[in-house]
This record gives C-alpha cells, sequence and structure tokens, in this order.
C-alpha cells in the first residue's frame, strides 16, 4: 500500500476518530466513478437469519425478560403501546437505565404508515422524554417535511430507550435486551414501511452487521413491513454530502407509500 502524506493520514485519522465519536463504526470506501396480540409479538422476537455479513451476538433468552400478557388484549394501537410502556415500567434491565434521566419510548402516531427507527435517546432527547428533539432530530423533522408529511404523522422509535453514556453506540447486551420492546412497538403499528436510520437500527433490525452501503438502495422485509436502510441524521449533520443519496433512499419510502415531494 502506497504510503500516505503525514498530513491527509493525520486528516483521516481525525475523521474516523470523529465518526467513532458519532457511533459509526462501519466504514467503506467509495468507488469512485402485530402481531394480532402483544403476546405474539415475544414468541416471533427472533433475528432473521442473516444471509450475509456478520452476524451480531444472539440474544438473551426471552425466559430472563418479564411477562408481558396483557390480561385483556387491547383493542386500539395507543393502549396496546400503553401496555408496553406500562411493562417496561422504570426499567433496570440494562446498565442503561444507571445514567438516564427519562426513557424515551417513541413519539407520533400509532396507526403511522411509516416508523423510524434510530439509534438512542442523546442528550436532548434524554431531557425531554422524546426521540429526536435536538439538531438531529431538527433534520429528521426536515427530512420528513420533504417527504410532504408531518412529524405527527409518522412514528419515532429507538433501539434503546436510555441514553447510552457520551452518546455512545449500545452495547449489544444493551440492545439485545431493549430492542424487543421495540419489535413490539413495531407489530403494534404495523407501519407499511420502516426507515432504519443509521448502522445501528439496520443491524437490529436486519440481525446482522454490515456497512450501510451493502444495505442501503433497496427494499428490505421486517416483520411484514418494508425495510429501508438510510443515514442517521447526525450523520447527515456532519457529513451534509450525504444529504442526497439519503433524500434517495426517503424517495424509495416514498414510492412505496406513494407519496410525491412536496414542490417548494
Ligand atoms: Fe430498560 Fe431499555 Fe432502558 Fe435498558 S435501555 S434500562 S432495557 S428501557
Amino acid at each position: 500500500m502506497p504510503s500516505l502524506d503525514p498530513a491527509i493520514r493525520d486528516a483521516l485519522e481525525a475523521r474516523l476518530r470523529f465518526y467513532r465519536e458519532l457511533g459509526v463504526t462501519d466504514f467503506y470506501r467509495r468507488v469512485v466513478g402485530p402481531s394480532q396480540t402483544i403476546i405474539a409479538a415475544f414468541e416471533t422476537d427472533t433475528l432473521n437469519a442473516p444471509q450475509e455479513g456478520t452476524p451480531i451476538p444472539p440474544r438473551k433468552p426471552m425466559q430472563s425478560l418479564p411477562p408481558v400478557a396483557p390480561e385483556v388484549a387491547p383493542t386500539d394501537r395507543a393502549s396496546a403501546l400503553q401496555l408496553i410502556r406500562e411493562d417496561i415500567g422504570d426499567c433496570t434491565r440494562c446498565a442503561l437505565h444507571k445514567g438516564r434521566n427519562k426513557i424515551v419510548f417513541a413519539d407520533g402516531d400509532p396507526n403511522a404508515r411509516l416508523l423510524f427507527v434510530g439509534e438512542g435517546p442523546g442528550a436532548d432527547e434524554d431531557a425531554q422524554g422524546l426521540p429526536f428533539v435536538g439538531r438531529a432530530g431538527q433534520l429528521l423533522n426536515n427530512m420528513i417535511a420533504a417527504m410532504g408529511l408531518k412529524r405527527e404523522e409518522v412514528y419515532i422509535a429507538n433501539v434503546v430507550k436510555c441514553r447510552p453514556p457520551q452518546n455512545r453506540t449500545p452495547e449489544p447486551e444493551e440492545a439485545n435486551t431493549c430492542s424487543p420492546f421495540l419489535f413490539r412497538q413495531i407489530d403494534v403499528v404495523r407501519p407499511e414501511v420502516i426507515v432504519a436510520l443509521g448502522a445501528t437500527a439496520a443491524t437490529y433490525l436486519l440481525g446482522q452487521r454490515q456497512p450501510l452501503a451493502g444495505l442501503r438502495g433497496r427494499i428490505h422485509s421486517f416483520r411484514g413491513s418494508k425495510l429501508i436502510v438510510t443515514y442517521h441524521p447526525a450523520f447527515l449533520l456532519r457529513d451534509p454530502r450525504q444529504k442526497k443519496e439519503a433524500w434517495a433512499d426517503l424517495q424509495i419510502a416514498m414510492r412505496e407509500l406513494g407519496l410525491k415531494a412536496k414542490s417548494s
């Protein structure tokens, strides 16, 4: 491999450090040129069998999680989601509870056709108890508006519901402990399309760790919904050049939903 100019090498190292601080751990080289009930949601809580890429560590056995069967099946999505929130309670199931202020359950319409999944709460989200309310959230709001939708019309949740220290990427133990609640939420909302925001969301929804480049630009399947993978808004804030590619991903979602972009 040819040796790099020291200045270029230093710049590259700084950039990699910066991306790792953002939680981006997968890099690639660009080549130029309800279930009907909540109970069933847990019963089907298995990762899709990885076809390629590196499998992520297995989930904790389901019996380590608390019982989730409601006495009476809820009759509407909002009530079903409320039961999931009650199951979570003042959760101490993983280490992330130690540093949180508020559990960030979700935001949006329980009957949404489109559901966004991010990685986990940041400082603003932890303070307010709502997902995507900081700068990245503002960008996500803009992305949603560009799709011709309002934030209140979609559903937004994260892989983990408590803020990881220093906004680090959730550990597999943490993500595997918390994500069954997300899967139950997805099974209740039953969106037509899910957009995974970033590598962590894509990893825990698809059950395989793979660079985003290999997952973007096509339609995956997850628990009966179409799944599209794109960049996390926090990443787009730091590298706005990728917004064009993110918009191409969102346009796939729009096509599946029969949406047309609003003309400015
Ligand atoms: Fe519980 Fe999820 Fe918070 Fe961990 S991240 S303490 S599993 S709510």
